[in-house]
């Protein structure tokens, strides 16, 4: 079956109750039992909720997964599935991921024995030569947040192997409609669904989907000890969401295309981040690893000056951190999202006081593109 089919029917049998073609928030704590031993599969709503399985299946699903399961935000999925190393342990982190990511290993894990190095898993040989023989885990993200650098997937996933390490890749930026990382060979697939998958900015959420029983075993054994479930309401509001991935993903990335070009060819922008453009170092891999380039774009003004006066001179774009919204948002990486990476790693990635990070929103592209015109005369 083809995606869009797979996102509108996957997990959303009618209710067996009454008919309904959605499935219903079931806003419940618990489930009464037909007697001692004796219940329908639900017992305890931390544990199961219909709505939650509903969403668990859909998302699992679009990731061509076995098993998948929803989180209160994308750290707590991160979170729960870095339960899998222990202390000891060795993870070789992505040197430019999400800023709550870094700080996440930088500031909780480490006091739990979590040994961590950063990598540039774009460049294979010092991918390669960054292993330790403690590594049981790699995580990494393509593109980057918010230089847009691209891993080879399915080369990281055999060298990572080969040494005994899972890959976990979170592909956020993608979404399952671009970029399937386990049918390129990664071991977990984490999301923000705050982010595409839920597409309308209004519900923070996370996602886990993987293959292995056994590690799908362990998640969902943390994620019912520890409790950072996704609540029934944003499980709905999730599930409607994928609906429509398909149809939202095409025009972010043909609007997110319109919107590089144009950048690409102002006087005033210095560098266009997009792997979309044939000048993005990473052009070809991205072609083949990806089926689209989706809708996230950074451009460099040049200071922060003039990084202020476009972030500022926006009337349609919004002035605000996320992304995947339908709604274009515009922001300012150093002070924003990645004000947690501290200052010198910053500048190493590229990530200046004049870089500024659209995620571009379906609304017409001309008038995102006069809206950044303006702002940048
Ligand atoms: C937003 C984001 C996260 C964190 O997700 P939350 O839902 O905000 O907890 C992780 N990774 C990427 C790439 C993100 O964009």
């Amino acid at each position: 079956m083809g995606f869009s089919t797979i996102a509108i029917h996957a997990g959303n049998e009618p209710d067996p109750a009454t008919g309904a073609v959605s499935v219903p928030i079931y806003q419940t704590s618990t489930y009464a039992q037909d007697g001692l031993g004796r219940h329908k599969g639900y017992e305890y709503a931390r544990t199961q909720n219909p709505t939650r399985t509903a969403l668990e299946k859909n998302i699992a699903a679009l990731e061509n997964a076995r098993f998948g399961f929803a989180f209160a935000s994308g750290m707590s999925a991160i979170d729960s599935v870095l339960k899998l190393v222990k202390a000891g342990e060795h993870v070789l982190l992505g040197d430019n991921t999400y800023g709550g990511t870094f700080r996440l290993f930088d500031r909780v894990l480490r006091n739990y024995g979590v040994e961590f190095d950063l990598v540039d898993s774009s460049d294979l040989s010092e991918f390669e030569n960054a292993f330790k023989p403690n590594t049981k885990m790699v995580f990494v993200e393509t593109p980057t947040n918010p230089v847009m650098t691209v891993t080879d997937l399915a080369a990281v996933a055999e060298l990572s192997h080969a040494r005994g390490a899972k890959v976990v890749c979170d592909n956020t930026f993608m979404s399952p409609y671009f970029q399937r990382p386990l049918d390129l060979g990664c071991d977990i697939v984490v999301h923000s669904t705050t982010k595409y998958l839920n597409g309308h900015s209004d519900s923070v959420g996370g996602f886990a989907a993987l293959n292995d029983e056994k590690d799908a075993e362990w998640i969902g054994f943390i994620q019912n000890s520890i409790g950072a479930i996704l609540s029934p309401m944003d499980s709905f509001l999730v599930l409607r969401g994928t609906k429509t991935l398909a149809v939202r993903m095409e025009a972010h990335d043909r609007n997110g295309r319109q919107v590089a070009n144009f950048l690409a060819e102002h006087p005033r922008v210095e560098k266009v981040y997009y792997p979309g453009l044939a000048s993005h170092p990473q052009h070809e891999l991205a072609k083949r690893q990806q089926s689209g380039f989706g809708g996230m774009v950074a451009f460099e003004t040049g200071s922060l000056e003039n990084a202020k006066k476009v972030l500022e001179g926006v009337k349609l774009c919004t002035l605000g951190e996320s992304l995947g919204g339908v709604e274009s948002l515009i922001s300012h990486p150093a002070s924003m999202t990645h004000a947690s990476v501290p200052e010198e790693r910053r500048s190493q990635l590229g990530i200046t006081d004049g870089l500024v990070r659209i995620s571009v929103g379906i609304e017409d592209a001309e008038d995102i593109i006069a809206d950044l015109d303006q702002a940048l005369a």
